[in-house]
């Protein structure tokens, strides 16, 4: 059996690394739990995986002061440590703040990350701004895999248009080298990350987290499907915010809201080939499971 990997999940603890007014919105606009708890635990995450699955993930804190989350790339890399032959850890940085710099090479260099996670709406950025010329550079040259949220959020400080797919396009014209992955195919901007991604070769889209708006999701496949893009869609779940399993189950399913109707359906050797799309290898990135 081929080994899943996600390449976007999340290790953090709930309720230190958000500020009180990101929970209250949470709760409010993103979950009805008042009781909202979104700790990441290993356990957690495998006590989701279907039997008979392998998987390895690619983890991350995340980092955007303006909306109120903050986990420090030492947990992420105590998590990783841990974990070794299960997960593969992404710094991440809030580019707005000082010492972002910094931060991007003590996180490479001395906590051993292997890719950069920016979250451009939640702190309150353009990806494009020249400000982050060092960090595109910094990627570059060391051939680090930049994963964005890209796609809209519920906190009422974020800025949307920070958030919009085809920011990362002259991004990518400029720094054609980095891997670059858009998270959430841009939800609901999925015609632009679709483009986008077409149209430069190291730009990557991932599935994490859109499979329950299931008529979205349907949407953005079919548009996936016509731009001829499949082999740029990774697959990831978002975890905590859904798992293995439940994205697996989707996919799996998808067809059957169509049954019925001369609506399009979406390739499932397609969709099979990109649960198993051996990420690692596009990414460039090491098996950690190899001695
Ligand atoms: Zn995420």
């Amino acid at each position: 059996m081929p080994t899943i990997i996600d390449v976007h999940s999340h290790v953090w603890k709930f309720p230190d690394h958000f500020t009180d007014d990101f929970r209250a919105q949470a709760s409010e606009r993103a979950k009805a739990d008042e009781e909202l708890d979104l700790t990441s635990t290993h356990e957690g995450y495998e006590a989701t995986v279907p039997d008979g699955e392998d998987y390895i993930r690619i983890v991350f804190g995340g980092k955007g002061r303006l909306s109120g989350i903050w986990v420090d790339d030492n947990y992420v890399a105590d998590f990783v440590k841990q974990h070794p032959k299960k997960a593969i850890g992404f710094l991440a940085v809030d580019p707005t703040q000082p010492n972002w710099q910094e931060e991007m090479e003590y996180g490479h260099q001395e906590l051993g990350m292997c890719g950069i996670k920016l979250m451009p709406m939640y702190a309150g950025f353009m990806p494009q701004d020249t400000l982050l010329d060092p960090l595109w550079s910094y990627a570059t040259k060391h051939n680090l895999p930049v994963l964005l949220h890209t796609g809209t959020n519920f906190a009422s400080q974020s800025p949307l248009e920070c958030t919009l797919p085809r920011n990362v396009d002259p991004v990518a014209a400029k720094f054609p080298e980095v891997k670059i992955i858009m998270a959430h195919v841009g939800h609901p901007y999925s015609g632009d990350c679709i483009v986008t991604a077409r149209k430069h070769r190291n730009v990557y889209a991932d599935i994490s987290a859109i499979h329950y708006r299931p008529f979205q999701f349907y949407n953005t496949m079919v548009l996936v499907q016509e731009y001829g893009i499949w082999d740029k869609i990774l697959y990831g779940t978002d975890y905590p915010f859904t798992t293995i399993k439940a994205t697996n189950d989707h996919l799996r399913s998808m067809n059957d809201m169509v049954q019925g109707t001369h609506l399009p359906r979406l390739d499932e050797d397609e969709i099979e080939t990109m649960i198993y799309r051996d990420t690692l290898a596009i990414l460039e990135l090491p098996d950690p499971r190899s001695p």
